[in-house]
């Protein structure tokens, strides 16, 4: 059953580029569905804040547009989302200029929450950061939260740290990885450190190897001329997978608290061993039918960046010596599936004999979709007929466990959202695991450059190219299959 919703404390967030596509999308939805959970209270203020000339009237038009789409249900129809607009309100403000910017502070309360959404281009994250300074809306209560990308490499990244600290603390900064916002990433710290049963098997002596898939089957779509300067090393690995990587690696912190959690997470990432190339596969799609290829999509027939990654990473600590983890996400996969698989070793002697076959137990966390867990056991088959042996799912899908209430768990965007309002920084990345992120990526990408690396081209809708299948089959194993 979902908990039982605290209110957060009265609070004004405003969203610089409240009218782009990830507050309209995500953050707008996400806000109304804690507002309808009884979590946001009716003296917030939800601000939109972008250069356009929009009216506050014109703006709630917006916001109930963006709602009906993207959080949809009874809601919208039974007079909430009507309570909600009067929380919305807009202001017209450059993110590079002066005007606007009194008005905003004008409609602030003093004895509420002051939070400051940038969800806008990265470019601007330092001229809204200096501005809140200036107008003097970085006080010691405020709060920042700043979207991906952060930074572009390791020097980027110090840059924006540094930009960033000129203003605020690091306590009042809020990287967000929507990824760790799921209710299931949670969910897996949980079984590791509320049970007895998984943590003594948790490391090198037990587990086989690990398993991080981020599949999509979407392409780069209009994203094009952002992606083609990135890549999925930079989009994907950099911060979600790594992120994963932390969370099933990182030693128990002492408590469940964010610099305690994070500390943990660093050492994992700074425990990382430098990649060689042929730990690592890049891929790029190519045309379909009927369907452009990636070079079409961002419109450069030379493009060498890569659409999809495989790499198999090692860490060099006492827990995970000897286990590999395998990475992989990509773009127009054959389905949209992301999942983390701890496989364990084989018993150490099978008193079945060889007919029985090889039956290994695998934890699944499954991220998208149907967010759940499932634990691969081995028992017999039923039925006479002698000693066979099969492997059975114990299943814990959330939509199933709870039913409707499931309906009721926040989203990733939603719970992030109150994590900020709350001030609990547990769940967004501290600025040293951001650079210790880009310092083990920054090389793998310097190393790409300098021998001008041709990602090799995987059919739409496959699993990847080739050589992804044979990094895995080459040490004996293989990827688990991409479905949801
Ligand atoms: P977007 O659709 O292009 O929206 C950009 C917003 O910024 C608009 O509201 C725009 O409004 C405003 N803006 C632009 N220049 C401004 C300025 N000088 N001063 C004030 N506002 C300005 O972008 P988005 O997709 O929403 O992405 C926003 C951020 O979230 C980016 O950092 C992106 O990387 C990140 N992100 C997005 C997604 C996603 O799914 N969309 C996912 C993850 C991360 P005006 O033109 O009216 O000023």
């Amino acid at each position: 059953m979902p908990s039982r919703v605290i209110p957060v404390d009265p609070f004004d967030l405003v969203i610089f580029g409240g009218t782009g596509d990830l507050a309209r999308r995500k953050i707008l939805p996400g806000l109304f569905r804690r507002f309808c959970a009884g979590q946001v209270r009716k003296d917030a203020q939800i601000i939109g804040a972008a250069r356009s000339d929009m009216t506050d009237a014109e703006y709630r038009a917006l916001v109930a547009e963006a709602v009906r789409e993207f959080a949809g249900g009874r809601a919208c129809e039974d007079g909430t989302l009507d309570e909600f607009l009067t929380c919305i309100g807009y202001e017209k403000v450059d993110a590079k200029g002066e005007g606007g910017w009194r008005e905003l502070c004008a409609r602030l309360k003093d004895d509420h929450v002051h939070a400051f959404y940038f969800s806008v281009a990265p470019g601007l994250f330092g001229d809204i950061a200096e501005r809140l300074r200036h107008f003097g809306l970085a006080h010691e209560d405020s709060r920042i939260v700043v979207e991906k990308p952060f930074g572009h490499d390791l020097g980027s990244a110090r840059a924006l740290n540094a930009t960033l600290a000129q203003h605020f603390d690091e306590t009042q900064i809020y990287r967000i990885d929507h990824y760790l916002g799921k209710e299931t990433v949670q969910n897996l710290m949980a079984v590791r450190f509320g049970n007895m049963l998984f943590e003594p098997l948790w490391n090198a002596q037990y587990v086989d190897h690990i398993q991080i898939t981020v599949a999509e089957t979407v392409g780069v779509g209009g994203r094009g001329g952002y992606y083609d300067k990135s890549g999925a090393m930079r989009d994907m690995v950099q911060n979600h997978l790594m992120q994963l990587l932390c969370l099933i690696a990182m030693e128990p912190p002492a408590r469940f608290e964010p610099d305690a959690v994070r500390d943990e997470k660093l050492k994992v990432i700074r425990a990382l061993d430098p990649m060689t190339p042929h730990q690592i596969v890049r891929g790029q799609y190519d045309a379909g039918i009927g369907e452009p290829s990636y070079r079409d999509d961002v419109d450069d027939a030379r493009s060498k960046t890569e659409s999809f990654i495989a790499l198999k990473c090692h860490l060099s600590n006492w827990r995970w010596a000897g286990t590999p983890f395998y990475l992989r996400t990509g773009k127009k996969l054959r389905d949209r599936a992301s999942e983390i698989a701890v496989v364990f070793k084989d018993a150490p002697h099978s008193i079945f004999g060889s007919e029985a076959g090889r039956h290994r137990n695998i934890l699944t966390i499954r991220l998208q979709p149907n967010e759940g867990m499932e634990l691969g056991v081995t028992i017999k088959e039923p039925g006479p007929g002698g000693m066979r042996l099969m492997d059975v799912p114990l299943d814990m899908s959330f939509a199933e466990e709870f039913g409707p209430e499931a309906e009721e768990v926040p989203d990733a965007y939603e719970r992030l959202i109150m994590d900020v309002i709350r001030g609990n920084q547990t769940l967004f990345m501290r600025g040293d695991e951001v650079e210790a992120a880009w310092a083990w990526t920054d090389p793998v990408i310097a190393g790409w450059e300098a021998r001008s690396d041709v990602p090799k081209p995987y059919d739409p809708g496959s699993s990847g190219p080739d050589d992804a299948l044979m990094l895995m089959h080459r040490d004996g194993r293989k990827w688990r299959e991409i479905r949801p």
